[in-house]
C-alpha cells in the first residue's frame, strides 16, 4: 500500500532536494511528473517496493530527502527501462533512479541494504577486470551481507560450477586501461 508523506513533519523536509535532482543528467523533467503511475505499473520490481518510482518522485517533490535516500526501494531498480519508454511526460525515470543510488551511496545512506552491496560488489569486480566474475561477485556479496548464505547456497554453486557456469578464475579483458579510462570519465560526468 502506498505510504504518503506526513505533511506535518516539516522538520524532515528539504525543499532544495527537488533542485538537487533536477540538475543531475536526466533529472531536469521531474517537475513535469503528473503522478499517473505508468512507471510504477510498468515496473517489474515495484511489487517488492514500499515506495514505487511514482511514490519516490512524490516524496522528492515534497522534500523528503532523507526518506528517499535511505529507501531500499531505489536499489530494487534493475534498469529495465520500462518506465523510461512508457512515461507520458518523457521523464527519464531510470536515470533519476540511478542518480538517487549515486547520491545515496556517496552519502552512505544505504549501507544496510543488500541491493547496495550487490551493486558495490559488482562494480568492484567490473572496474578491476572489465567484466563480471559470478563466483567472486557472490562471495563478496554474501560475505558482506549474510555469510551463512554461502553455506546454504554452496550446493547450488557446486552444481553451477560442474556445468561450467561458475568460473573460479577471473578473466581480465585485453584493453583494461582503455576500459578504466572510460569508467573514470563516466564517473566524473556523473558527479558534475
Ligand atoms: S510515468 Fe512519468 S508522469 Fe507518470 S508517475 Fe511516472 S514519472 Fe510521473
Ligand atoms: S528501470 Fe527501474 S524503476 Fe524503471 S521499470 Fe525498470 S526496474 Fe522499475
Amino acid at each position: 500500500m502506498t505510504r504518503r508523506p506526513d505533511i506535518q513533519r516539516e522538520g524532515d523536509m528539504d525543499l532544495s532536494f527537488l533542485d538537487e535532482v533536477r540538475v543531475v543528467p536526466g533529472g531536469e523533467k521531474i517537475v513535469d511528473c503528473i503522478q499517473c503511475g505508468t512507471c510504477s505499473g510498468s515496473c517489474p520490481t515495484s511489487y517488492l517496493m514500499e515506495d514505487s518510482p511514482r511514490d519516490l518522485f512524490y516524496k522528492i517533490r515534497a522534500g523528503l530527502r532523507n526518506e528517499v535516500l535511505k529507501s531500499p526501494d531505489i536499489w530494487l531498480c534493475t534498469s529495465c527501462y520500462m518506465c523510461y519508454v512508457r512515461c507520458p511526460k518523457n521523464i527519464k525515470v531510470t536515470d533519476i533512479m540511478y542518480a538517487l543510488k549515486r547520491i545515496s551511496s556517496k552519502e552512505r545512506f544505504s549501507l544496510q541494504w543488500r541491493g547496495y552491496h550487490l551493486a558495490k560488489s559488482f562494480m568492484s569486480v567490473v572496474n578491476r577486470d572489465g567484466r563480471n566474475n559470478e563466483t567472486e561477485l557472490l562471495l563478496r556479496f554474501f560475505l558482506k551481507t549474510k555469510p551463512f548464505g554461502l553455506i546454504r547456497n554452496s550446493l547450488i554453486g557446486l552444481k553451477l560450477w560442474l556445468r561450467g557456469r561458475m568460473p573460479m578464475m577471473p578473466h581480465r579483458i585485453k584493453e583494461i586501461k582503455k576500459f578504466r579510462a572510460i569508467m573514470a570519465k563516466a564517473e566524473s560526468l556523473s558527479t558534475m
